[in-house]
């Protein structure tokens, strides 16, 4: 991968500006010091090898070199999609799943809710978005990405807190990295256009995974609940019926996903 082949692949798409790095520690730490200084709409940083690349709840996500996609896209975010903020997560699995399944014809693609990438109920790719506000308004958010391609990036399964794979294994055969995130970027710009209408969200539902199944989400450390995954309501809420029969709604934030019985 370098700075030549991605622009020259990326060329059909409607980006601002695109930055290259063989390292650095995490592109959305780097899109937020870029859009600090005035990036534009739909600038991009995209690395071989993060140091340091975030997930959650001041977790880490790994990103092992010549193997996987690091990326972070920063978006102006406009009058009417303030309110919706909280999508721009899930507008970056949407797109991701949506490109693995139509565009690569890969089976069992499906969203851990609210940000995971699974195939196979194994994570794939991982999503983190991140905000900066001028008063009442958000200013920037930037969309964070990675995404397992080859077998070389998935990490050990020690170091992880939910089974792993890639894409090219699941897929059983290889694939371009750059052409990838080309075919994502464009999902994410078709996506975003509808990201205010009911479409989106049938779309993301219709992704759901452990859909009918007893999960157990984690919200704080004193609070979770346990029941079945019913589905998204219509502001992207998890709706779970829980053990005495009635419905509950988990709300977007640092909650954590589990299936409650072994996938
Ligand atoms: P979880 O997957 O545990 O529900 P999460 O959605 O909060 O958590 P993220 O913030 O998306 O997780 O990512 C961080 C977590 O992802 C890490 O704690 C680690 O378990 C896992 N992880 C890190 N790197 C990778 C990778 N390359 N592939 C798959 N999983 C990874």
């Amino acid at each position: 991968m370098n700075q030549d082949e991605i622009t020259s692949t990326l060329s059909h798409l409607p980006l601002a500006e695109i930055r290259y790095f063989d390292s650095i520690s995490s592109s959305n730490e780097e899109a937020l010091t870029w859009a600090k200084s005035g990036a534009a709409d739909y600038s991009l940083v995209i690395t071989d090898t993060q140091t340091a690349g975030r997930g959650r709840l001041g977790r880490k996500w790994i990103t092992n070199p010549d193997s996987a996609l690091a990326f972070s896209i920063i978006i102006h975010p406009r009058p009417e999609e303030q309110r919706i903020l909280p999508l721009f997560s899930p507008l970056g699995s949407l797109a991701v799943a949506e490109t693995l399944s139509k565009r690569y014809g890969v089976d069992q693609v499906n969203i851990k809710w609210p940000n995971d990438v699974l195939i196979h109920e194994k994570k794939t790719a991982g999503i983190l978005v991140e905000t900066t506000w001028l008063g009442n308004s958000a200013q920037v958010a930037v969309i964070g990405i990675g995404v397992n391609v080859t077998p070389a990036s998935v990490p050990p399964q020690d170091l992880l807190l939910f089974p792993a794979t890639s894409v090219e294994l699941e897929k059983g055969s290889p694939v371009n990295r750059i052409e990838l995130l080309g075919n994502i970027l464009s999902e994410i710009i078709a996506w975003r256009e509808k990201i205010t209408q009911s479409e989106f969200l049938q779309a993301w539902d219709q992704y759901l995974a452990f859909r009918g199944k007893n999960v157990h989400v984690q919200q704080t450390e004193h609070w979770s609940v346990t029941g079945e995954l019913l589905g998204i309501d219509k502001y992207g809420n998890l709706r779970i019926r829980t053990e005495l029969g009635g419905e509950f709604s988990v709300a977007f934030g640092d909650v954590q996903l589990r299936p409650a019985e072994k996938p």
